[in-house]
């Protein structure tokens, strides 16, 4: 499965901004109001972070079930 590129996950989240070099973005492995999760790459790897603490592992496997998958192992 091809990786796909930031830009690609931030337009399938609805409400994603751009922060930075990555985007900000509602979790999609919780019940988010607010843009909970960074979405950042770094050395060709796709970086998410959960600010309230969903792991990698979830915030993945959300982005899977919403067709954004392949992020990098
Ligand atoms: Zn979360």
């Amino acid at each position: 499965m091809p990786l796909m590129d930031i830009d690609t996950i931030a337009r399938g989240l609805k409400g994603a901004t751009k922060s930075g070099q990555g985007y900000v973005a509602p979790c999609p492995a919780h019940d988010d109001h607010k843009p909970s999760l960074k979405i950042s790459e770094k050395d060709g790897k796709i970086l998410v972070y959960c600010h309230a603490g969903c792991t990698q592992d979830q915030v993945v496997g959300a982005l899977k079930d919403r067709g954004l998958a392949a992020l990098a192992p």
